[in-house]
């Protein structure tokens, strides 16, 4: 039985050493370690034990915290080499909060329940995806495409780790159980074993598509729903869709951010919509009729009266965004355009107009 160690000194670096330098030295004494490099080495095997337990605590910075405080407390029965001693009175390791840690990558499943305690029957992280949206997809509903990356059981060796041919025998570190008990000072903790990654069979030679890790990453691709009416920053979550889960547990969940893109011609404000529609200073004076796009692609026909004013604002009713059974109204403001060139005949109808009216130009 192997005692834990002090984690610092398991993974050689400073007690204050920063998040960097923990999994720098964490992943380079891991590489070293590794059962897959190591085969058939107790040594290393204990090795990669401590590691990965140090840095599964080091690396969590709430753990960490916890940790450093049993520390402090001298929890581990005196620094390096000591065993953790769970004496009356000091803190025990039952009082340490282990939930809910991250997954890491390849090596999740034994990770993720090296304390044995809460992590087993749980589900990977949920994925966070930022997702654009188009206004009109957001304002209307729809659906986007979704390309995350998760990992998959290896199709070369089914998820087994093993090179295809290569020879399965029973892992001797832990006689084909799968796990392995730590313990001292009146507890144990039960974790899967490092060695044969919790399957209780080792392989002559790890496969070469996925070094043994049993999983391979691959971009996953999904059509998500938009609801109508969509704003910039809602989430949907997608339960289950996420990550897939580990020996059978339940998949995480995908959520999704949607980010609305702005529309040259449209713009939102609640349920209504909005836009600009150019006329020229003799319609706006004369009226006329608009030719007016709305949402669903549509054109409705507006009619702009006499002597309108710039920014004068007309409701195409029901043309806005559709949200709980309420609908909201499209509106067109209008911009009333000033022609910038005038042919000499244009200039003097132009004039006759501003003498009639006794303006001077
Ligand atoms: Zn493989
Ligand atoms: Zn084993």
């Amino acid at each position: 039985m192997p005692a834990v160690k002090d984690y610092y000194q398991v993974l050689g670096v400073p007690d204050k050493a920063s998040s960097g330098e923990i999994k720098k030295a964490y992943r380079s004494l891991a590489k070293k370690y590794h059962p897959d490099a190591n085969p058939n080495n107790k040594a290393a095997a204990e090795r990669f034990k401590e590691i990965s337990e140090a840095y599964t605590v080091l690396s969590d910075a709430d753990k960490r915290k916890q940790y450093d405080t049993m520390r402090k407390y001298g929890a581990f029965g005196g620094g390096a080499g000591g065993a953790w001693s769970g004496r009356p009175g000091g803190v025990r390791f039952e009082d340490l909060d282990f939930g809910g840690f991250p997954g890491f990558g390849g090596l999740g499943d034994l990770f993720s329940s090296i304390f044995g305690k809460g992590k087993r029957t749980a589900a990977p992280e949920p994925i966070e995806v930022v997702v654009d949206i188009s206004f009109r997809v957001a304002a209307l509903g729809g659906k986007v495409p979704v390309t995350i990356g998760v990992t998959e059981a290896c199709p070369t060796c089914g998820g087994s780790g093993a090179a295809p041919g290569a020879q399965v025998s029973t892992c001797q570190e832990c006689k084909g159980r799968g796990t392995v008990t730590f313990g001292q000072g009146g507890f144990a903790v039960t974790r899967p074993c490092p060695a044969c990654r919790g399957r209780g069979k080792v392989a002559s030679e790890a496969c070469s598509q996925c070094g043994g890790q049993a999983e391979v990453s691959v971009n996953k691709r999904l059509l998500v729903t938009v609801p109508p009416g969509t704003d910039s920053g809602q989430k949907v979550r997608l339960k289950g869709q996420g990550q897939r889960g580990q020996d059978g547990r339940a998949a995480g969940d995908l959520v999704v951010t949607f980010q609305v893109q702005p529309d040259r011609f449209f713009r939102r404000e609640g349920l209504d919509i909005y836009c600009t529609v150019p006329v020229n200073f003799a319609q706006a004076a004369l009226g006329t009729k608009l030719k007016v796009r709305t949402l669903d692609g549509r054109h409705v026909v507006v009619k702009i009266p006499r002597g309108t004013q710039p920014g004068r604002k007309f409701r195409i009713r029901g043309q806005g965004i559709e949200k709980n059974r309420r609908r909201g109204d499209q509106f067109v403001e209008i911009a009333v355009t000033i022609p910038d060139k005038l042919t000499a005949e244009q200039e003097e109808v132009l004039k006759q107009f501003a003498d009639q009216v006794g303006l001077k130009y």
